[in-house]
């Protein structure tokens, strides 16, 4: 059976076309004609498949386009199409640091944190980094832990699954495996290599310039966590590399994700295809494309697809309002077209039946993250009204966009039920009746949402006295006082009962009445936490809050905060073969 449009949670991001072939060799199911319902302006293309258990959306960059802003383009063009997608790892090449770990030629670094080190001012004590570390994706860097001691045990052979996987053809079998001919050569950071010199027969002559390192096996592929270096700068200078390595403990350099942090959460995974110095080595980009692609899913094999869904969505106000205006203009397309092809007219209203199932779907998780945000209150009451009242925005917020969806499910049932009556084809009849009783259910998916939002709301306040009462204790009974008496809530609860009236009126609804009797009910009733809980569970199948652990938002690069355990290596491999 094929997976639904809101199954894939995953994203991944290749910046270069050999990057993108290698994404999809090694996925285990590729979905070349799932239709997804896409907005116009979304021109990314798209591999769908299936990865493990996990349903992934591979997406490369334009051909020609790189660096931050592109990246940060096709990542908010990929949520637009696919708003469930919990995080993305980006994943491909990049010019390694050997300046303080012993970073090699095909080895993979796994960027536990994105260093922007672009950004700076220079001063007379020397240049300052004004930029913001990008954290990665707490649930991702608990999967890179588990990697890290299969590595150590000799569980995860990397270089012998790209052997494996990568052999569907002999041109990929010749540009993705590794180039033993072409020997792993790193040169001191002073020498540089002349215009008119040859890498493979001058250089290489040259063993006096060659840094001496100690020997490691063949076949070996090590992985590093740690900083990884995100900026619009090609770095194609061993000194520079070296300074700015030392500067920001940085293992590599690439020119991508410091442009997705900002969108979603992120684990870029790089592989080595050079030591950014002025050394011209193209034969490595095949092999270090397929382990970064491999490791990667291997990360993806040690994740539960369960907590990739428990992980929240990022989407801010004005993401959410452009999703709810984009299926709102489709639907009008639909409502008003002249088309007499009955057989188009029933994919587009089926196309914007989609949409709309795939934002009430969002929305149902938003406001459940929103709701576990209040819930959390019992918890850490009267320290965080702030806190309180911003979930309670979002929630309204949410609740607008049910508003507008509820208006615009209501012109395209409409049409569905006038097409139905018009037609005189039995089989097309069949087909808008299928619709009309989707329309329906989606219908009654966002009255459930509403009346969820809609008690809520005050039912937490009740839970506030409630706590305060029977525990005695001060904070808790003062933070009901708060939300009571806030003028700015009490004008929220307000405005959002007299939306809700106007949406019983207005779409002829008897739920609402009955659930504003609920609602009292539950905000009065000596059990009021029971019913709040019952309300969590019953109105939605409940989900777990997000570990609290998961590291979310920008950290300031501070001498303080700079980990001193920040770049480790999974050491894994044995030394070289006497053979
Ligand atoms: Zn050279």
């Amino acid at each position: 059976m094929l997976p639904s449009h809101g199954n894939f949670a995953v994203g991944w991001i290749a910046a270069i076309h050999k990057e993108y072939v290698a994404a999809r060799q090694v996925l285990d199911e590729v979905y070349e004609d799932l239709e997804f319902p896409r907005p116009a302006e979304d021109l990314n293309s798209y591999t769908l498949g299936r990865m493990e258990r996990h349903y992934v959306v591979i997406a490369c960059l334009p051909s020609g386009s790189y660096g931050t802003q592109a990246a940060a383009e096709a990542v908010e063009r990929m949520k637009s199409s696919f708003p469930m997608i919990r995080f993305v790892l980006m994943v491909g090449v990049a010019g390694g640091a050997p300046t303080q770990a012993d970073v090699r030629l095909g080895d993979v670094v796994v960027g536990t944190r994105v260093v922007p080190y672009g950004f700076g001012k220079r001063t007379p004590g020397g240049m300052v980094f004004t930029g913001d570390i990008g954290l990665s994706a707490g649930a991702l860097l608990t999967g890179t832990q588990k990697l890290a001691a299969m590595l150590v045990e000799g569980n995860l052979d990397l270089d012998f699954i790209v052997r494996q996987t990568f052999n569907k053809s002999p041109k990929i079998t010749t540009e993705y495996q590794r180039p033993h001919e072409r020997p792993d050569r790193l040169y001191k950071s002073e020498y540089n290599h002349g215009d008119s010199c040859d890498c493979q027969l001058d250089c290489a002559q040259n063993l006096s310039k060659l840094v001496n390192r100690p020997e490691r096996n063949d076949y070996c592929v090590e992985v590093h966590c740690g900083n990884i270096g995100s900026a619009d700068i090609v770095v194609k200078d061993a000194l520079s590399r070296d300074n700015y390595a030392r500067e920001f403990r940085l293992l590599c350099f690439e020119m991508e994700s410091a442009g997705l942090m900002s969108k979603l959460p992120c684990l870029p995974i790089r592989g080595i295809c050079d030591y950014s110095d002025s050394h011209k080595n193209k034969h490595w980009q095949g092999y270090a494309a397929a382990t970064a692609a491999v490791y990667a899913k291997s990360l993806l094999k040690v994740i539960p697809p369960e907590n990739v869904l428990q992980t929240r969505i990022t989407m801010d106000k004005t993401e959410l309002e452009r999703h709810i205006r984009s299926i709102i203009r489709d639907v009008q397309r639909v409502a008003t077209s002249r088309s007499v092809d009955e057989d188009s007219q029933i994919r587009g209203a089926d196309n914007a039946l989609k949409k709309i199932e795939v934002i009430v779907d969002l929305l149902k998780d938003l406001s459940e993250d929103h709701s576990a945000d209040i819930s959390k209150i019992e918890e850490e009451v009267g320290k965080h009204t702030s806190d309180i009242e911003s979930a309670r925005d979002r929630l309204q917020d949410i609740e607008k966009g049910e508003k507008e969806l509820v208006a615009s499910l209501a012109k395209i049932t409409e049409h569905i039920e006038t097409q139905k009556k018009m037609s005189t084809n039995i089989e097309i009849e069949e087909k808008w009746a299928v619709l009309h009783q989707k329309a329906q259910e989606e219908s009654m998916m966002l009255t459930k949402l509403a009346t969820f939002v809609d008690e809520v709301l005050p039912v937490t306040t009740a839970i506030l006295g409630q706590v305060g009462h029977v525990t005695g204790n001060e904070n808790v009974n003062t933070a009901a006082e708060v939300i009571k008496n806030s003028p700015r809530l009490t004008a929220l609860f307000k405005s959002m009962s007299d939306l809700r009236s106007k949406h019983s009126r207005s779409s002829g609804q008897k739920s609402s009445k009955k659930s504003n009797q609920a609602r009292e009910e539950v905000a009065y009733t000596t059990s009021s936490k029971t019913s709040f809980r019952k309300i969590m569970s019953n109105t939605f199948t409940s989900k777990s809050n997000q570990s609290e652990t998961e590291e979310k938002g920008n950290q300031r690069l501070t001498s303080e905060s700079q980990n001193e355990e920040g770049i480790f290596a999974n050491n894994s491999c044995s030394p070289k073969k006497s053979n």
